[in-house]
């Protein structure tokens, strides 16, 4: 078994130090004796693993551990003759070669910890569709614009005094993205479906998500309020005086009757059970039947209404 905490790890030499930790604590976990009781095997990966970590667990044993191992990979490399162990190099230029190497290492660091640091935007947009995709799932194209990194410039001209053709120094420039969004089986309406690394880049860092609500499509008299389906039901007036029955198709596509009860005012509403999609519950409001043309009967009907006071 390789003694490098690195390969024991199973990480690269530029993983950060948050990663380092999420992978041995995924590693001490699997192998943990208490896990494995009696595998041998197991119990000395684990002791491997716990060393590996001392060694490079935190930035001050990491930093010593890389540079010792700099200094090992120096010398192992020099010619074994203890005479000849230097010839050809100077030694403040090994000294310099090695500081200039951990200066661009720490660069490298600043520059992954400024990755972790920096996010781009997310964007939030809804995507429709109808019950019957909501419900079974399926797969819709999107369309959205957003900021990507320049191809040209990489990103690099953001923050600097170049100039770049690509991007006008901006670091990202905007760029229409088609993607295929899944959407699984029984799907709400108002649900959000998340897609990491979707939304704007950011020249400097980590690109923002896109998040998706999903909105099924509400149509023929019905609309959406906070996350139930409200449907509209229209009343001839006298109904909603004397009470009486109506009929109307729900969201599912059945066609119900139901009682309405007598002095019903418009905007009142009723709940009925099962009965929107998903077999959720159905919550009906009242409005009054929409009578611009009035026949001959109505209007002396009305008149004679209106002389009783109603
Ligand atoms: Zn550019």
């Amino acid at each position: 078994m390789s003694d490098d905490p690195y390969k024991v790890l199973g990480v690269g030499r530029d993983a950060t130090d948050a990663e380092i930790k999420r992978v041995y604590r995924k590693l001490a976990r699997q192998y943990h004796p208490d896990r494995n009781p009696g595998d041998k095997a197991a119990e000395e990966r684990f002791k491997s693993i716990q060393s590996s970590y001392d060694k490079i667990g935190t930035d001050e044993a990491r930093r010593k551990y890389d540079e010792s191992r700099r200094m090992d990979d120096f010398f192992r490399s020099s010619p074994r003759s203890s005479n000849s162990r230097f010839s050809g190099f100077d030694i403040p230029d090994i000294f310099s070669q090695m500081f200039g190497g951990q200066q661009n290492n720490r660069q490298a660091r600043d520059r992954q910890e400024q990755r972790e640091t920096y996010r781009g935007s997310d964007i939030t947009s809804g995507i429709d569709m109808d019950f019957s995709d909501a419900e079974l799932g399926c797969k819709l194209e999107f369309d959205h614009r957003r900021l990507r990194t320049c191809a040209k410039c990489d990103g690099t001209s953001f923050g600097s005094t170049r100039s770049c053709v690509g991007c006008d120094g901006r670091g990202v420039t905007s760029r229409t993205s088609t993607i295929i969004v899944k959407i699984p089986p029984n799907s709400k309406h108002g649900q959000k479906i998340r897609m990491r690394g979707l939304g704007h880049d950011h020249p400097l860092g980590k690109s923002g998500d896109l998040i998706l609500t999903i909105r099924v499509d509400a149509k023929e008299g019905r609309r959406w309020e906070d996350g139930r389906i409200i449907q509209s039901v229209e009343i001839p007036y006298s109904t909603l005086m004397l009470g009486g029955k109506c009929s109307l198709r729900t969201p599912s596509g059945d066609s119900i009757r139901i009682d309405v009860k007598p002095g019903t005012q418009i905007g009142d509403r009723r709940r009925i059970p099962k009965m929107s999609f998903g077999d959720e519950d159905l919550d009906v409001e009242f409005v009054l039947e929409d009578n611009t043309k009035l026949t001959d009967a109505q209007i002396v009907a009305l008149e004679r209404l209106r002389d009783t006071g109603l």
